[in-house]
């Protein structure tokens, strides 16, 4: 053996100390040992091919990782429920329901006869237990299904009486108009954004109507001249009411006095009411649908049906929900300014400490994209520079704050009490030069 230069190859790092990385190591977990370590062959490959260099190859190994389902974040942003973030977070009872529920479960046999028995019906059981005003309920993937299910069964190649009003659009150039015509329905539009009065409903009922819609306008307020005309006058036209409540309210809450629920919208003589499972309701993902036993059995035998049912795991995760309303959703609406205020002030200290320079400062956060456009909920806030906002976002965990005139805002309403230590080490791990 000579002195000559050491063989590339042979310098190339090991499986085995590659597999030691804790990144990688982290990924076998998630990913499986197999996948991983055809990952990080292949990067050595590639380094005895001469395309890496040998103390590349931990990196290349780590970029070539599959990219991880949806990653857990703090939402500092203020907004309770934001849909890009997934809106309700679970709360631990769900989270358990859901975990448990992964396995094989009975979700549609019955243990005592050994027989088929109706899917999901914990859950379903609990929905009408907690609606006591509705004959049936139904439950399905999201509101759009619920609201597709129902102009599909009670509608196709009928008409739906709708007010201009309340043609919205729902999110990222999704539009209710186009979702209930693309049931085969057809939509009859009446009064003006403005004004819609019970005559001009009445005017447009005919041996064509399919039922009459009601939208509650969920993100978004019309102020000035105007004029609606609500569930319980529309029910005196002696045609099925179907209100698209969105939020999922099951019932009346103090704080969001212009936000409709269940029980009065039912009370108020809908036939039928559609709404979220992941608004304001602060369950999964799913679309509930309450009222009229006739109507609900009709919707859940439509063949559409099938193709928007509701997964085990969901079923789980709204029944926990459902039994345990104590929900992330809840207590975020429901924090007391003045307990996060001083969140705030003891991060903003601690942070001090470590020479870090915040300041407290109050704030607005409001519910988001689940309803209440209107309502405003004192807050408070640590303020940071402006700089930090995208080392933050792309930190781990991502932390999402809100920029407000060259200032990042965290905004503690939306954070779980026992995550101030995350964020606090999420700052700290920003470079800091102020
Ligand atoms: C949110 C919302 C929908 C859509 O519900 P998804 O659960 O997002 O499908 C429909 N109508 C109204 C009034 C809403 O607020």
């Amino acid at each position: 053996m000579g002195d000559g230069p050491v063989d590339p190859r042979r310098r190339v790092p090991r499986t085995d100390t590659l597999l030691a990385d804790p990144v990688l190591a982290a990924a076998t977990v998630t990913l499986g040992r197999d996948q991983v370590k055809a990952v990080v062959s292949h990067a050595q490959d590639r380094a005895r091919r001469g395309e890496l260099k040998p103390d590349e190859v931990r990196d290349a190994a780590v970029a070539a990782l599959p990219t991880p389902g949806p990653r857990v974040v703090l939402n500092a942003t203020g907004v309770v429920l934001h849909t890009n973030l997934g809106r309700a977070p679970l709360s631990s009872a769900a989270v358990a329901a859901v975990v448990a529920a992964a396995g094989h479960t009975d979700v549609e046999l019955d243990l005592a006869t050994g027989r088929r028995a109706r899917r999901g019906r914990g859950a379903l059981d609990a929905l009408a237990a907690a609606v006591p005003d509705a004959g049936a309920v139904h439950v399905v993937n999201n509101g759009a299904a619920a609201l597709v299910l129902a102009a599909t069964a009670l509608a196709a190649g009928r008409e739906i009486v709708v007010s201009r009003g309340e043609l919205v659009e729902i999110g990222d150039g999704f539009r209710l108009p186009d979702l209930l015509e693309s049931t085969g329905a057809r939509l009859r539009e009446v009064g003006t954004t403005n004004r819609t009065t019970l005559a001009d409903y009445a005017a447009a009922l005919g041996p064509q109507t399919g039922f009459v819609l009601k939208v509650h306008p969920s993100n978004f307020r019309v102020i000035g001249f105007t004029s609606t005309t609500g569930v319980r006058q529309l029910a005196t036209l002696g045609v099925p009411v179907v209100a698209d409540i969105g939020s999922g309210l099951l019932d009346a809450d103090p704080l969001l006095p212009d936000e409709p629920d269940a029980a009065s919208t039912l009370r108020a003589g809908a036939a039928l009411v559609t709404a979220s499972g992941d608004k304001l309701l602060g369950g999964p993902q799913a679309g509930l649908l309450l009222g009229d036993a006739e109507l609900i059995d009709r919707l859940r035998r439509h063949p559409l049906a099938r193709a928007l049912r509701v997964d085990k795991l969901t079923l789980a995760g709204l029944a926990a929900t459902l039994h345990q309303p104590g929900t992330p959703t809840r207590a975020a609406l429901h924090a007391d300014p003045g307990v996060l205020r001083e969140r705030v002030e003891r991060l903003r200290d601690r942070l001090g400490a470590d020479g870090r320079k915040a300041e407290v400062v109050p704030a607005v956060a409001v519910v988001g994209g689940g309803g209440a456009p209107g309502v405003e909920l004192d807050s408070w806030a640590l303020s940071l520079p402006e700089r930090y906002a995208a080392p933050l976002r792309t930190g781990d965990p991502p932390v999402l704050g809100r920029v407000v005139r060259g200032r990042l805002l965290l905004d503690l309403r939306c954070v779980p009490a026992d995550a101030d230590e995350a964020v606090r080490q999420a700052v700290l791990r920003v470079p800091g030069d102020d």
